[in-house]
C-alpha cells in the first residue's frame, strides 16, 4: 500500500505539488490522470525517491519513507518504476538488463537472477528475446522487457508513467494486456496514463490532478464516467 499526505515538492519559485494526498490501498491499481504539467511524474518520482519533497508524508507498506531515518535504499528496491521511455541500457542484452539489478542490488547469484528474469521475460511473453538486445525490438516489447526487468526486484508496488505514451499504436495493447494481468494477479499499481479505457475498466479509483492538487477522485466509473468537478469534465471532453 502506498500512502501520501499533503505532499508538497517545488523547483526553486516553482510550486509543482501543492499539497497532495492519496492512497493506493495493498491490491489496488489507481489510476492518475491530468494535463500536461500538473505534477503527475513529479508525485511518481516523489513516491520512490527520486526526487525530496519539502513537506507531508509518504508511507509504502508500514514505513514512513519520508522520515529522514528510514532505510530508503532498502525499500525503493522493491518499488519498480517503468518510464514513457524505456530506459534499458543499450549496451547489455535483454537477459542482462533483467539481472543487472538483482546482482548489484539484491546481491543475488548471477544464476539464480537468470532463472528469475527468464520467468518474468515469460509473464510478458519475450522468453525468445533474451540473447537480443534492445535496439532490436520493438518499442513495445521494449517496453515489456522493462516490466520484466521491474518484475525481477520482486516489487510490493509498480509505478508506471505514461508507459504507452511512446508506443506505435499497434504495440499498445500488448503493454496494457500484461498490465491488466499484474492488476489480475493483485500487484499494487499507480499508473500515470492517458489511457481511459484502461483505467476506467482496471483502475479501482481514479485520480484527476490539475496544477498541482488533487482536484477530484472516486471510483473509475465515476471520475471517468460522471465527474463532478468543471476541470475534469473539461479534461476529459479533451482526451476522451
Ligand atoms: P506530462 O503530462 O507532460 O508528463 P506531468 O503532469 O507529469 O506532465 P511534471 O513532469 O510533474 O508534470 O511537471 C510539473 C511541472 O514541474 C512542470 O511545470 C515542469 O516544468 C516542472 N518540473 C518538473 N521537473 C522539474 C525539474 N527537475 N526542475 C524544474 N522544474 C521541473
Ligand atoms: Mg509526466
Amino acid at each position: 500500500s502506498v500512502a501520501v499526505e499533503d505532499l508538497h515538492k517545488s523547483y526553486g519559485s516553482l510550486e509543482v505539488l501543492k499539497g497532495i494526498s492519496l492512497t493506493v490501498a495493498a491490491g489496488q491499481v489507481v489510476c492518475l490522470i491530468g494535463p500536461s504539467g500538473s505534477g503527475k511524474s513529479t508525485l511518481l518520482r516523489c513516491v520512490n525517491l527520486l526526487e525530496t519533497p519539502q513537506k507531508g508524508r509518504i508511507t509504502i507498506g508500514d514505513v514512513e519513507v519520508t522520515d529522514p531515518e528510514a532505510d530508503v535504499d532498502r525499500l525503493r528496491r522493491h518499488v519498480g518504476m517503468v518510464f514513457q521511455q524505456f530506459n534499458l541500457f543499450p549496451h547489455l542484452s535483454v537477459l542482462e538488463n533483467c539481472t543487472v539489478a538483482q546482482v548489484k542490488v539484491l546481491k543475488r547469484e548471477k544464476a539464480e537472477a537468470e532463472r528469475i528474469a527468464r520467468a518474468n521475460l515469460e509473464r510478458v511473453g519475450l522468453a525468445e528475446k533474451a540473447d537480443g538486445y534492445p535496439d532490436q525490438l520493438s518499442g513495445g516489447q521494449q517496453q515489456r522487457v522493462a516490466i520484466a526487468r521491474a518484475l525481477s526486484m520482486d516489487p510490493s508496488l509498480m509505478l508506471f508513467d505514461e508507459p504507452t505514451s511512446a508506443l506505435d499504436p499497434e504495440t499498445v495493447g500488448d503493454v496494457l494486456a500484461i498490465m491488466r494481468s499484474l492488476a489480475a494477479e493483485g500487484m499494487t499499481m499507480l499508473v500515470v496514463t492517458h489511457e481511459m479505457e484502461f483505467a476506467r475498466d482496471v483502475a479501482d479509483r481514479v485520480v484527476f490532478m490539475d496544477g498541482g492538487v488533487v482536484v477530484e477522485e472516486g471510483p473509475a466509473a465515476e471520475v471517468i464516467g460522471s465527474p463532478r468537478e468543471a476541470r475534469t469534465r473539461a479534461f476529459l471532453s479533451r482526451v476522451l
